[in-house]
């Protein structure tokens, strides 16, 4: 008994074996002509690579699902290290003709350009890979969300209510957005964080680290200071420390949780006094302990955790109102920290002033993530 295989798939295996030619390429037991199209597919491949910029690319490929069953069937007559796989045989020789047609690498992590070749469909395809633009953003509004929040009674698609917008409220993932399509040509952008700040809090001092995820750009080559000149117009959102990075640094940034200053503008029930001003400095040092503030338990575990308030410190302003600036733990509520929560933050400013305290205004101020800046991606 022998298999018979195209001259591709005959070669992939060392002699002696139970092989034969076949008559033609589509009667090859394993890719039934499917190899015959690969020099088609490269060339074409390399047309469709030709609308935007690249360096590097990766080679994927996929075959019908018995195409594997049956590679089996003649592997298993030949020692490990007497043929190659199918995969392994095409994905280096479509990445040697790409390189031979356009000049560039192949790399399999990381590469500009993705080439993907259906064999069971004929197809093939070839797309720009995402890009990770890492940086800092500073919010200057208090009526910004972090990202793009769909509006609640349209879910995006436009209404009176959200006058035509599809979202609750502009975000800083679309302002920002709106600097970097346009000058990277991409077809869309996803904001990843550290952390957010509430709507109505602004981001000020340093900034938040954020990575944007562009996708599909057609141009790598960009300024990123141009991108920060573009935002620097931009009377809500501004960007610093702008950097392409490795997709690596997204998990880097999103599970990294720094301690913060905040400054918060503070009003009573009863205007405050000297006093008050001491009481509240003395919250510095102090452990908190915080059951989930009401206002997220629809989406968050109803637990309590411990946070360590470092410091603060308060004056006095117009309007018998208080300013305190705190330095507090990651994951510290700061808004319950103020006003108590009905009791669910303790100890709170509300508690040691004996009074109904609660936070008019509220900026981050800082954030200690100077770390990133000595991790590279
Ligand atoms: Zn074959
Ligand atoms: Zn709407």
């Amino acid at each position: 008994m022998s298999f018979r295989l195209c001259a591709s798939c005959a070669s992939r295996f060392m002699e002696p074996g139970p092989i034969a030619p076949a008559g033609s390429d589509t009667e090859c037991h394993i890719c039934r002509g499917a190899l015959s199209q690969l020099p088609r597919l490269a060339d074409e491949a390399v047309l469709r690579s030709g609308g935007f910029e690249w360096l590097t690319f990766s080679v994927a490929s996929s075959f019908g699902s018995k195409t594997f069953v049956r590679e089996e069937e003649v592997a298993g007559f030949f020692a490990p290290g007497q043929f190659t796989s199918l995969k392994n045989r095409v994905n280096s020789e479509l990445a040697e003709k790409i390189a031979a047609k356009t000049g560039k690498k192949n790399a399999q992590r990381g590469a500009d350009a993705a080439f993907e070749f259906d064999f069971a469909n004929g197809k093939c395809s070839a797309n720009p890979s995402q890009l990770y633009l890492f940086g800092r953003y500073n919010k200057l509004s208090r009526k910004h969300c972090q990202s793009r929040w769909h509006c609640s009674s349209c879910h995006g698609r436009g209404c009176e209510q959200c006058m035509g917008s599809g979202q609750n409220y502009p975000s800083v993932e679309d302002e920002i957005g709106k600097a970097v399509l346009p000058l990277f040509e991409a077809s869309g952008c996803v904001l990843h964080a550290s952390g957010r700040e509430d709507v109505d809090v602004r981001m000020l001092g340093n900034g938040r680290p954020f990575v944007m995820e562009i996708m599909s750009p057609k141009r790598r080559n960009v300024d990123a200071s141009e991108i920060e000149r573009r935002l620097s117009g931009n009377p809500h959102v501004r960007a610093s420390g702008l950097r392409l990075v490795a997709q690596g640094m997204v998990d880097a940034v999103c599970n990294s949780h720094f301690d913060k200053e905040y400054s918060a503008l503070v009003s009573a029930d009863r205007p405050f006094a000297l006093e008050d001003v001491k009481l509240a400095e003395s919250l510095s040092g102090k452990k908190l302990l915080q059951q989930t503030p009401t206002r997220v338990l629809a989406r968050r575990a109803d637990l309590e955790r411990e946070r360590r308030v470092h410091s603060v410190s308060a004056e006095l302003c117009e309007g018998g109102r208080m300013r305190l600036r705190i330095f507090a733990e990651a994951g510290t509520y700061i808004k319950e920290f103020i006003h108590s929560d009905s009791g669910r933050t303790r100890p709170s400013l509300s508690e040691i002033l004996g009074c109904r305290a609660s936070c008019d205004e509220l900026d981050v101020t800082g954030i200690s993530s100077y770390f990133l800046e000595t991790v590279s991606y």
